[in-house]
C-alpha cells in the first residue's frame, strides 16, 4: 500500500497491561521504513469503514508511539480503555487480537519536555501516559521536580523508575468524564520551587484549560517552557474535539495578543 494512504499493519500481540490500559503490538511489511526514535510522537489510526467526518477524510484517531523496535519490526501502542461505546479506537483495541488489520499514518511531531530548566513538572491522565512515560524514560539522572498521573484505578499505576530528584503523585479518578478537579487541584497544590521550570502536561480538555490559566496567568510562565495539550474532550469524539481545540487555541491567541 502506498504510504500516503497509510501503512497496513497487523496485530501481533494484544493484552491488558493494567485493568484500563491495553497494549497492542503491531507489525507487518508496511512498517519497514517507519522512523526510529519516534517514541512519544503521535500516529493516526485510520478506520476506512467508519462514517467519515468529512467527505474527503476517513475517520482517524490519534495515539502515541509507546515503543518502536526496528530490529523486531514492532510498533507498540497503549490504549486507555473507556466505557464510552461510541469510541471507535477504544472499541477496536478492546477486541484486538492476533492478525487483526489496522491502517496507520505518521509519526507526527514529538514533544519532549525541555530538561534545561532547574525543575520539571510532568502531568498526564491515562491517555497521556504513553507519551508521559516516554518523556520520563528520557529524563537526565539529575532531573528534579514532580510527576502527576491521573489514573482510573490504583491498579493502573505503571512501572516507572524515576530519577531520585523526581517525586511521583498518583491521583485516582474512577470516572474520567471531565467533571473531577482532583488532578488539577493536585498540580496547583504542589510547591512552586525557585528557579526556571518546564512543564509537560496532557489531559482532558477542561483540565487543560484550567492548567493553562494556572501556568500562564497565575504563575506567569513563558509559553516556550510549556507543552500543554488536551488529548480528548468529555462528551465529544475526536473530530469535534479537534475543532473545539482549534477554536479555543485561536481565542487564547487573540486574548494574549490583546494583552
Ligand atoms: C497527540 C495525542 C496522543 C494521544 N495518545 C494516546 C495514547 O497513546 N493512548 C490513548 O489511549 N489515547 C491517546 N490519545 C487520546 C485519544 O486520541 C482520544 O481519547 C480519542 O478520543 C480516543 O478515540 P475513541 O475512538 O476511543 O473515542 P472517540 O470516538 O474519539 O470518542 C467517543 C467518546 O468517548 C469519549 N472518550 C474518548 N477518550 C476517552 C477517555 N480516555 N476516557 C473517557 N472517555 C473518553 C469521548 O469524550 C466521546 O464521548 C492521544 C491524543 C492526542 C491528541
Amino acid at each position: 500500500m502506498a504510504q500516503a494512504e497509510g501503512r497496513a499493519l497487523q496485530v501481533l500481540k494484544a493484552w491488558n497491561l493494567t485493568p484500563n490500559m491495553r497494549r497492542v503490538v503491531l507489525g507487518g511489511d508496511d512498517l519497514h521504513g517507519f522512523p526510529e526514535g519516534s517514541e512519544s510522537g503521535y500516529i493516526k489510526l485510520i478506520f476506512p469503514d467508519a462514517p467519515r467526518p468529512r467527505p474527503d477524510r476517513p475517520a482517524m484517531r490519534t495515539f502515541t508511539v509507546r515503543a518502536f523496535d526496528r530490529a523486531e519490526n514492532q510498533l507498540t501502542v497503549d490504549f486507555a480503555l473507556h466505557d464510552d461505546t461510541g469510541g471507535l479506537a477504544a472499541a477496536w483495541a478492546k477486541k484486538a487480537k492476533l492478525g487483526d488489520d489496522i491502517l496507520i499514518s505518521g509519526p507526527g511531531k514529538i514533544k519532549w519536555i525541555d530538561t534545561s530548566s532547574d525543575w520539571l513538572l510532568l502531568a498526564g491522565d491515562m491517555t497521556a501516559l504513553p507519551a508521559l512515560l516516554c518523556n520520563l524514560e528520557a529524563l537526565p539522572s539529575d532531573a528534579t521536580g514532580d510527576v502527576v498521573m491521573e489514573l482510573t484505578s490504583s491498579e493502573d499505576a505503571p512501572e516507572v523508575s524515576l530519577p531520585e530528584g523526581m517525586t511521583l503523585h498518583l491521583i485516582i479518578n474512577p470516572h474520567p468524564d471531565g467533571t473531577s478537579t482532583t488532578f488539577v487541584d493536585k498540580i496547583r497544590s504542589l510547591t512552586w520551587h525557585d528557579g526556571a521550570v518546564s512543564v509537560w502536561a496532557a489531559c482532558e480538555f477542561k483540565s487543560m484549560q484550567q492548567l493553562r490559566t494556572y501556568f500562564r496567568n497565575e504563575r506567569g510562565m513563558d509559553r516556550t517552557k510549556i507543552y500543554l495539550s488536551s488529548y480528548w474532550k468529555a462528551g465529544v469524539a475526536e473530530d469535534e474535539h479537534k475543532k473545539i481545540k482549534g477554536q479555543d487555541a485561536a481565542r487564547q491567541q487573540e486574548l494574549e495578543a490583546a494583552g
